[in-house]
């Protein structure tokens, strides 16, 4: 076994991946999440804002709903101890 074999070149972990629309290279470590568009075309895309505005309207709407899931859940929760604090002053 030689040394050639075992040391692989340091370009190897660049990622480099060709653009679909413009074929210009470009480096990135998840080339699926934009679709293998480079940085440029990707925020060219007219889909990119309404898709990140319909995220951040969920986003809100997921809060809410978190806040009221808490209330409801502390509320289980002493609905549930009152009563076990209950059947066992009465037992
Ligand atoms: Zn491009």
């Amino acid at each position: 076994m030689s040394l050639g074999q075992i040391s692989k070149p340091t370009y190897y972990k660049a990622l480099w991946h060709n653009c679909q629309s413009c074929h210009i290279h470009y480096m990135s470590e998840e080339p699926h999440i934009r679709a293998y568009l480079c940085d440029e075309c990707w925020n060219r895309m007219p889909h990119f804002k309404v898709g990140k505005k319909e995220k951040e309207m969920k986003k809100e709407k997921k809060t809410e709903w978190s806040q009221l899931e808490w209330i409801l859940y502390i509320w289980a929760c002493l609905i549930v101890m009152a009563f076990t604090f209950g059947y066992m002053v009465l037992k």
